[in-house]
């Protein structure tokens, strides 16, 4: 079973209007002590016994604020095994191909950078600090510095959304060589600007979902298979860190608001930077991993619930209710299941949450 470690780095340079992730706004950098609170927290939870991370990925919050010298820490923090994968999330304008060449020479061999949209108009409602220019820039500066293995973001839905500016944005991400796609609905989260002042002209839900499905189509156009209700890759470009969160593999999240699952137990770190950086914000248990999550995160992914690991792994299969449910969402387009797997369709996995609710 894969291992992953995560790092959350809680510094932007401004906070977009869109965004509740545990980070404050107003950096110019990771302070050095934070990085030394890093190391501090995984030298606790290994006792010196090396990782052998599979997976490395740096989230935020703006983790290309952090100085390369101290990724290149981290990184062996983590010692990483041979080919694992270590992914740094950037901001298009927070990047030079210097600073990538940089990353790269610490070990970074995946960037994953926030586009969202190639409208400047877009990017300035949303409270976006880079332009659809810059975003260009830096996925052919990261092209330069020797990346291959590029990932761009995208939000749908946004506020006067057409499907002109989804294509305009997927074409400069595809056009700019990227291997993956997150493709996100806009969420407008209660402790989000938007939340506080919700912007006009959004999308009704039943606008969003159609956008959403037409994201689904062009992105296959273009080579990007969907693999997971947000994500999209080439073949062989999946997100190997986020499948070993839905494929309930163990991970360790290090960071204020950073979650972990170690041996089926899971953990997070209060969303405290202060209580952090003192060394005061202890782990908080979380509870244990179930069947039933094992079940709502194999949903996510376009594979499907394979009934013989439910079985082997939890010891569960399909109450009578449940196959009778199954059949009326196969009939109505939602899932897929011949028997021994069941897999939502782009239609279904739009609607999760409430098959997930009948479900279980
Ligand atoms: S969306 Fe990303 S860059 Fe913007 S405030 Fe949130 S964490 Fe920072």
């Amino acid at each position: 079973m894969s291992f992953g470690v995560y790092y959350h780095i809680p510094y932007c340079a401004s906070k977009c209007r869109y965004c509740d992730f545990y980070s404050r706004g107003g950096a110019r950098t990771v302070p050095p002590e934070y990085t030394a609170a890093l190391l501090r927290e995984l030298a606790a939870f290994s006792g010196g016994v090396p990782l052998h991370a599979d997976t490395v990925y740096f989230g935020g919050g703006t983790p290309s604020l952090l100085p390369p010298r101290d990724a290149a820490r981290l990184i062996e923090a983590a010692s990483p095994r041979p080919g694992a994968e270590i992914t740094l999330e950037a901001n298009p304008d927070s990047v030079t191909e210097q600073t990538l060449r940089d990353y790269r020479a610490a070990g970074v061999n995946r960037i994953s950078f926030g586009v969202q949209s190639a409208r400047d108009s877009q990017l300035r409602t949303l409270g976006r600090a880079h332009t659809a220019a810059q975003a260009r820039a830096a996925f052919a500066a990261a092209q330069k510095a020797g990346f291959t293995n590029i990932s761009g973001d995208i939000m749908l839905a946004l506020p006067h959304y057409s499907r002109a500016e989804f294509d305009e944005t997927l074409a400069l991400i595809a056009g700019s060589g990227a291997a993956h796609i997150s493709a996100y609905l806009l969420k407008i989260e209660a402790a989000s600007a938007f939340g506080r002042h919700p912007p006009d002209g959004l999308p009704g839900s039943d606008e969003a979902a159609d956008f959403y499905l037409y994201a689904v189509d062009r992105l296959a156009a273009a080579g990007y298979a969907q693999y997971e209700i947000s994500n999209f890759a080439r073949p062989g470009f999946e997100g190997r860190h986020n499948l070993i969160y839905w494929n309930c593999g163990d991970y360790l999240g290090l960071g204020p608001a950073a979650h972990s699952c170690v041996g089926g137990r899971r953990f997070y770190y209060p969303a405290d930077t202060a209580a952090f950086l003192r060394g005061e914000a202890a782990p908080v248990m979380d509870g244990g991993c179930g069947a039933e999550d094992f079940l709502m995160l194999q949903l996510r992914l376009t594979k499907g619930l394979s009934l013989t690991e439910y079985r082997r792994q939890w010891g569960r299969s399909f109450t009578p209710a449940q196959l009778a449910l199954i059949g009326q969402l196969k009939a109505h387009g939602y899932a897929r299941f011949d028997g021994e797997t069941l897999a939502l369709t782009p239609a279904g996995l739009l609607v999760q949450n409430s098959i997930l609710a009948e479900l279980l």
